[in-house]
């Protein structure tokens, strides 16, 4: 655990108190679930000594906690989502030179291609293609398409020579198809509107400057992060200002290490075990909310 240590300061751990509620007969209980309607469970058995004494908690007697943590489905938890990516994207377009707002779509052949490349990887894994839920079908293909979004920034990036921040949100559209929302912040450097456009080649695709002090394009983003949980997000690391870090997604990065580590280090005997709701830990790096 030495390194999940280091990457814990004290200080942080002490900004997680305020919002804590630690105690009861039944056990530690730590609620980091805001005003969401159906909070998850999960359940941790052996929390390093250096956690337990941040959080205030006895190592000896209440090495195993209960986490309450956001369910991320119920309108509350997309509310908050809405709003907190919003105001993080507010944040980015202030501090940017200028921003572009945009869309991007695929072609139908680009569509095709995509589900095909999908369908052979899900088959090289092992699985019948008629066993597959719809939502597995999409995220199959969001995660090809995904590869080609990158492939895109990084031209951008390469060909302009910007330094340049995002924020992504993916929509699934009706076809099955997905499509994205971005919000692309010139740092340094500028990109021209033709060579944006003209580096997607995967469909359609549309660009408009945001006017200075206008920040309805971070709200017209963010409301596809409110209006369903399927709506996936990517953005630049520490996208908006890191103070506003939520402490929820403070807890996430820190039980996302321990299983990481849990995982690497020593399979054999975990020191972390999550019984509930192990799927909603999410990896901090895959910035998914
Ligand atoms: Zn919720």
């Amino acid at each position: 655990m030495g390194a999940l240590a280091a990457n814990i300061g004290r200080n942080q751990v002490q900004e997680w108190l305020g919002d804590l509620r630690v105690g009861g007969s039944s056990g530690t209980r730590l609620q980091f679930a805001g005003d969401c309607s159906q909070p998850c469970e999960i359940f941790c058995r052996g929390l390093p000594d250096k956690i337990l004494v941040g959080l205030k908690l006895e190592p000896e007697t209440q090495r195993v906690a209960t986490l309450l943590t956001r369910c991320r489905k119920c309108a509350k938890c997309l509310r908050h989502r809405q709003q907190l990516w919003a105001a993080r994207a507010v944040d980015e377009i202030t501090v940017s030179g200028r921003t572009w707002f945009g869309t991007l779509t695929l072609s139908p052949e680009k569509a095709l291609q995509l589900q095909y490349a999908s369908e052979l990887r899900k088959v090289r894994q092992g699985w019948q293609l008629a066993e597959l839920a719809d939502t597995d079908r999409f995220q199959a293909i969001r995660e090809e398409a995904s590869v080609e979004v990158t492939k895109w920034l990084k031209r951008v990036r390469k060909n302009s020579g910007a330094t340049l921040r995002y924020l992504l949100v993916c929509e699934h559209h009706k076809s099955g198809m997905p499509h994205w929302h971005i919000l692309l912040h010139e740092r340094s450097g500028k990109v021209l509107k033709r060579k944006l456009e003209a580096s997607w080649g995967y469909g359609f695709t549309h660009f408009r400057l945001v006017p200075p002090g206008d920040n309805n394009a971070a709200y017209y983003c963010a409301k596809y992060l409110g209006k369903s949980a399927e709506a996936r997000l990517r953005a630049s690391l520490q996208y908006g200002s890191p103070s506003m870090e939520t402490i929820a997604e403070k807890v996430e990065h820190l039980l996302g290490e321990l299983m990481f580590q849990t995982t690497k280090h020593d399979a054999t005997s975990p020191t972390v075990k999550m019984t509930q709701q192990e799927m909603m830990i999410p990896n901090i790096n895959s910035s998914i909310f």
